[in-house]
C-alpha cells in the first residue's frame, strides 16, 4: 500500500464522506460545512490530520469525532480490516485502538444541515473592541456557526 493513499481527498456521498487519515480536519471541516453537512463543525479550529483526530477522539464545542464514525480503515496484524465505530471506545481524547496500529481512514456518518437565513434588513451588530476580541476567541467562524443540524443531536 502507497503512503499516498492516506492523503486522497475525501469522497462525499449523500450524508456520508470516506475520508483518508493524511487529510487535513480543517480543512474537512470546511468541506463539510460547504456541503451544508453537520456533525464535524465544531472541530475545525483543531490543528492536524484526520488520522490524528481519530486516534485521539479529538473534540470541541460538545461535539467529538468517534460520534460519527461509521467504519473505521485500520492496518492490524498485516492485514487492512475495516472495523465499525461502534467496536471502537471512544473516550475523552483516547480510544480503543492500540500502539502499532495504522488508521488509514474512515466513513463519517453527517447530518444534513439546515442553512438558516438572516431576516431582511438585518445587520451586524457593533461590537465594542473587548466583546470583538472576546468573540474571536471563543467561537467558530461566522460561517460555520450558521449551521444547525436538521435534527437534534443531544449535547455532551
Ligand atoms: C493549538 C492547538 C489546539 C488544539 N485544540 C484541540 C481541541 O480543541 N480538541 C482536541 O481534541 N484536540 C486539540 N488539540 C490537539 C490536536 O488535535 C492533536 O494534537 C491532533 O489531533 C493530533 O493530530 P496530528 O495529525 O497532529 O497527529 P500527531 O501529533 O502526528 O500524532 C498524535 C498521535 O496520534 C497517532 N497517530 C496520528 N495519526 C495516526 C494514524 N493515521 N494511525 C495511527 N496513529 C496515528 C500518533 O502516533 C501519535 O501517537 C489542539 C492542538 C493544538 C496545537
Amino acid at each position: 500500500m502507497s503512503l499516498k493513499e492516506l492523503k486522497t481527498d475525501p469522497i462525499f456521498a449523500g450524508e456520508r464522506v470516506s475520508v483518508s487519515a493524511g487529510y487535513s480536519l480543517p480543512r474537512l471541516c470546511i468541506d463539510a460545512a460547504r456541503r451544508s453537512l453537520s456533525g464535524i463543525e465544531g472541530l475545525n479550529g483543531i490543528p492536524g490530520t484526520f488520522g490524528g483526530a481519530l486516534w485521539m477522539n479529538a473534540g470541541a464545542y460538545g461535539q467529538e469525532i468517534g460520534t460519527v464514525v461509521e467504519t473505521v480503515r485500520v492496518a492490524r496484524g498485516g492485514c487492512v480490516i475495516e472495523i465499525p465505530g461502534s467496536e471502537v471506545s471512544w473516550n475523552y481524547r483516547h480510544t480503543s485502538f492500540r500502539e502499532g496500529e495504522l488508521l488509514l481512514g474512515a466513513t463519517l456518518l453527517l447530518q444534513k444541515a439546515i442553512r438558516k437565513r438572516l431576516p431582511r434588513g438585518w445587520k451586524q451588530p457593533r461590537a465594542n473592541g473587548w466583546r470583538r476580541n472576546r468573540m474571536a476567541r471563543a467561537r467558530p467562524a461566522a460561517s460555520l456557526r450558521m449551521l444547525r443540524p436538521a435534527q437534534s443531536v443531544p449535547a455532551k
